[in-house]
């Protein structure tokens, strides 16, 4: 493809779709440079290739996760914001108390760059395990502020909870199992009694999406409608009603039809009705999480609501039931975890090198003296690269194509029955190669209606493949498991046009390590318009919306580690419009092999036996044993990634 030169930063974001999921955290500035936009209501902007710059000369490696603590801190504020208006429109007669689920990012900065955000709104946490309520715990600065503690709790951690109840902390665990609740009586009872927790329902209306199962009835969790009435029960018959003070569902992450969410808030405001007739103290209605990101702009697995329309929906859903059941409103809370920390963290990401087919000169004329099937194909190649656009036929197109591709077939077996030359049979790969190119040129060019069956193989053929520093699996687990599309794009060049079709694979050598789903208007596309890379010039890429899950889930597959971080915030007054606040260094390899039980001393002494021998059989020099084993050592600090430019 030729360059268009008209194009422009425009165009750019056009292609890459930045409109429909930045959320306007990010544009393309007049340079062509992807930069952030972290404050709302002001038009500073940080251009991410300045800090990329900033990065390289600090000599941090890639790749490199920015966290933009200004776009989490406006992403809690736009949460809060839309309930509070949410409220104020309806006349809602009570408030909204979010929590933070620390599972979505449990990183320490994360959750105390949410908290302090979160306090003017009363923001608290949630936890689902026993690590993240023993990190949780010491963050409950306020007495008002909610912990709300979900998944299998043992008795360990039941007796911690009453413990910080007994602080005065306002810590609600949340009923999975019939059996956890007579197992928090009981140990209430060992005191003086008193308790307060919620109940985890199991409500008819399903979940919907990737994660349907979270909610409905084949949900792992909750309690069910019999057992809620024997919960209720057991209370009355112990004069512990005031204990009950929590209704909770979650329906499972990325809601994508907000119906279903609004179906089942009203079915749980019919339970709380109930239940505040029955005399239970309810305070909270915990709605969960699942509140979606628009990863892809509506064009796969999208969302079909703002998250002003996800604040209404559940304010009104609620209200209208508590109205016409005349019960009190009770406390709103939602548990939004992904909505709160995707934006805010781009992973960074250099590409190392293209892989192309391999090509003839465009001048190419095979020698009267080759193979006749390098001669056939040269001549082929020839009429294609003779005939201007428009000029051929479709058909003419296919027949060329059909004769080429048996050509190919032909030469595979001639060569595998020794008939061929290795050399031989790399002329014709070659050309093979070049006039697929020339007939999908001549292709496009005609845009036929429909597209042949042939086009689309072409198409897909002809993708180059970009090799990239980092794992799939360490930074983007979600696509390797559930397809999960995530927007990416070079971060500069973007004033041309990007001309080459990429497929972005890994370092790991799996052949899932790679990225086959890219945000689009079209969502079969499979692949990724960016620009040769030139030589010399390191080329950047872009991986948004990565907070969420993906920077903190990651596996070592193949010991890839996790990679270096930097904290960043905007400032006007500062050259670039930004500071760096912390680096966090990515996995050195001796950390990561102590991982999995290999220790440097054990290694060495190991290694250092291998060269003894030879040196003893006087294979080697005693010296130049000793420097490669010093060498094999100080590869124990470098990072697990490709360093493609090592320090000298
Ligand atoms: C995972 C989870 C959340 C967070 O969901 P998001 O979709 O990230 O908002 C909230 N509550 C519970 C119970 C969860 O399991």
């Amino acid at each position: 493809m030729a360059a268009n030169n008209n194009w422009s930063p425009d165009d750019a974001a056009e292609l890459y779709r930045l409109d429909a999921w930045s959320d306007g955290f990010f544009v393309v500035n007049e340079l062509g440079h992807v930069a952030v936009k972290p404050f709302e209501n002001d038009a500073l902007t940080i251009d991410i290739t300045d800090v990329v710059a900033e990065a390289r000369r600090r000599d941090i490696k890639f790749p490199l996760l920015l966290r933009f603590q200004d776009v989490l801190r406006a992403r809690v504020r736009r949460l809060n914001e839309a309930f509070a208006e949410a409220i104020d429109y309806t006349k809602y007669k009570n408030v909204y108390r979010g929590v933070y689920p620390i599972k979505v990012n449990q990183l320490h900065e994360v959750v105390e760059e949410v908290l302090d955000a979160g306090a003017p709104y009363g923001l608290g946490l949630e936890c689902g395990s026993k690590a993240e309520l023993i990190a949780s715990l010491p963050h409950l600065v306020s007495d008002e502020t909610l912990l709300i503690c979900n998944g299998v709790k043992d008795r360990t951690m039941l007796s911690l909870i009453i413990a910080a109840q007994k602080l005065g902390k306002n810590v609600v665990p949340v009923m999975e199992k019939f059996g956890e609740f007579e197992q928090l009586m009981a140990l209430a009872a060992e005191s003086d009694g008193k308790t307060q927790f919620g109940v985890r329902i199991r409500l008819r209306t399903g979940g919907a999406g990737k994660w349907a199962d979270s909610g409905g009835y084949r949900s792992k969790f909750g309690i069910s409608l019999p057992e809620l009435i024997e919960v209720v029960e057991r209370l009355e018959q112990e004069n512990a009603s005031d204990a009950f003070i929590l209704l909770h569902f979650h329906l499972g992450s990325q809601i994508s039809d907000i119906q279903q969410l609004k179906q089942a808030a009203k079915e749980m405001a019919q339970i709380y009705a109930e239940l505040i007739n029955r005399g239970m103290p309810i305070r909270y209605m915990d709605v969960g999480g699942g509140l979606g990101v628009n990863y892809s702009g509506g064009s796969d697995g999208g969302i079909n609501y703002s998250l002003q329309e996800y604040a209404n929906a559940v304010v009104s859903a609620i209200m209208e039931v508590c109205d016409a059941r005349k019960v009190p409103h009770p406390t709103l809370v939602s548990e939004s975890g992904r909505a709160l920390t995707a934006h805010h963290s781009v992973l960074i990401v250099e590409a190392l090198g293209a892989y192309q087919k391999d090509r003839v000169d465009d001048d190419y004329i095979a020698p009267a003296g080759a193979h006749r099937m390098s001669r056939t194909l040269s001549e082929i190649l020839q009429s294609l690269r003779a005939a201007s656009d428009g000029e051929m036929e479709v058909s003419e197109l296919l027949e060329a194509y059909h004769d080429i591709v048996e050509i190919h077939r032909e030469a595979s077996t001639l060569f595998g029955m020794g008939y061929l030359s290795l050399e031989e049979n790399a002329l014709i790969e070659r050309l093979y190669w070049s006039n697929c190119s020339a007939v999908l040129r001549h292709l496009r060019a005609a845009d036929p209606d429909p597209v042949p069956a042939e086009m689309r193989e072409l198409e897909d053929k002809l993708v180059d493949q970009y090799l990239c520093d980092f794992s799939v699996f360490q930074s983007m687990l979600d696509h390797w498991a559930i397809d999960q599309a995530f927007p990416i794009m070079p971060l500069d060049r973007l004033d041309t046009e990007p001309t080459r079709r990429a497929l972005l694979v890994d370092l790991t050598c799996d052949s899932d390590g790679k990225v086959s789903q890219y945000v689009s208007s079209n969502p079969d596309k499979q692949f990724l318009e960016l620009h040769p890379i030139q030589p010399g010039e390191p080329y950047f890429l872009g991986f948004f919306l990565m907070g969420a899950y993906q920077d903190i889930m990651g596996d070592a597959h193949n010991l890839f580690g996790r990679v270096a971080e930097m904290h960043i915030y905007g400032d006007a007054e500062e050259e670039g419009n930004f500071w760096v606040e912390k680096v966090i260094p990515g996995t050195e390899v001796q950390e990561i092999l102590a991982q999995v039980q290999y220790f440097p001393n054990d290694l060495q002494r190991r290694m250092q036996n291998l060269i003894k021998e030879k040196i003893e059989s006087g294979a080697i020099r005693p010296k130049r044993g000793m420097e490669i084993l010093d060498q094999y050592m100080a590869c124990f600090k470098d990072q697990t990634y490709i360093d493609p430019r090592p320090r000298q």
